[in-house]
């Protein structure tokens, strides 16, 4: 695997090898590598001739400092991962070549995608990360952007920003890789304690309960009742939400036919998890 660290030596190498008209997939990452992000460069691997991960821990998109401070990071380790997946590139910069001087951020109308849910928790959050994905994407350029489930609504903004940026970029969405026990796979699990690890399931379980227990009609009391389950177990809950699938407009009252996503935001001890089941 060829690891890049500078902008420019990464461009002059893609614009030579784009010569021969390779297709190139990306995967961007922040690192603390795990399958989950594995099973995005695999898929890249199945469809491109070219796939190029990166690594960086984009400041820009931490509203929290103490959440930026504590992000993990195992460069060794996220080496060896892809090493073993076959992946060909590797982009590792440091915050000087994704923000040169001069750089100039500028702002994306993301309209009410940007109110809800991540959005209305973490203030400035998906600014941060259209500003990374579109200046990782300036210097990559590639035919294909893998992004995961996991971060649904990040998907959604994404898609979002490549129309507005006019960018033509094909988007794939991979599904959530889990544990086992259904704990979706995270770089934030590491953090968790060996209680909290077990009891983070219970994310998974109520959105399962959510997604067999939906009916048409208002969902107010479903909503309200999965809460309550996270509460039970010692969550501290910023949301727990039932919105369109396509769209992500709250479903208030669902007419059983729109497809849906169930969403959930939840502290386990410490750590902000985030997870999703869709319901069609
Ligand atoms: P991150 O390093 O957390 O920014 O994630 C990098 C990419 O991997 C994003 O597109 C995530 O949605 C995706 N990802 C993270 N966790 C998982 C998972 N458990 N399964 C599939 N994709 C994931």
């Amino acid at each position: 695997m060829r690891i890049f660290r500078k902008s420019d030596d990464l461009m002059e190498f893609l614009r030579l090898n784009h010569v021969d008209g390779l297709k190139l997939g990306f995967v961007p990452t922040m690192g603390a590598l795990h399958a989950g992000h594995i099973s995005l460069v695999s898929r890249s691997m199945e469809q491109n001739e070219l796939t190029i991960c990166s690594i960086f821990v984009n400041p820009t998109q931490f509203n929290n400092p103490e959440d930026l401070a504590k992000y993990p990071v195992t460069i060794e380790k996220d080496i060896d991962m892809l090493e073993a997946s076959g992946c060909q590139l590797l982009f590792l910069p440091d915050p000087s070549q994704i923000y040169p001087a001069g750089y100039q951020a500028r702002h994306y109308d993301l309209g009410y995608l940007e109110t809800i849910l991540e959005g209305k928790y973490r203030p400035g959050h998906f600014q941060g990360v259209c500003q990374v994905v579109d200046r990782l994407l300036s210097i990559v350029n590639p035919d294909i952007l893998y992004l995961g489930r996991k971060d649904y609504q990040q998907c959604m903004v994404i898609a979002r920003m490549l129309t507005l940026t006019g960018r033509n970029i094909t988007l794939d969405f991979v599904e959530t890789m889990r544990e086992p026990n259904g704990l979706a796979m995270s770089s934030r699990n590491v953090r968790l304690n060996e209680s909290d690890r077990v009891r983070a399931i219970q994310i998974y379980r109520s959105l399962q309960w959510l997604k067999k227990n939906v009916k048409p009609g208002n969902l107010s009391p479903l909503k309200a009742e999965a809460v309550q389950q996270l509460t039970d177990h010692g969550f501290e809950v910023d949301y727990v939400e039932i919105a369109s699938a396509e769209s992500l407009s709250i479903t208030e009252v669902w007419d059983g036919r729109e497809p849906l996503v169930a969403l959930a935001a939840a502290f386990c001890g410490p750590v902000r998890l985030i997870d999703n089941v869709t319901i069609s």
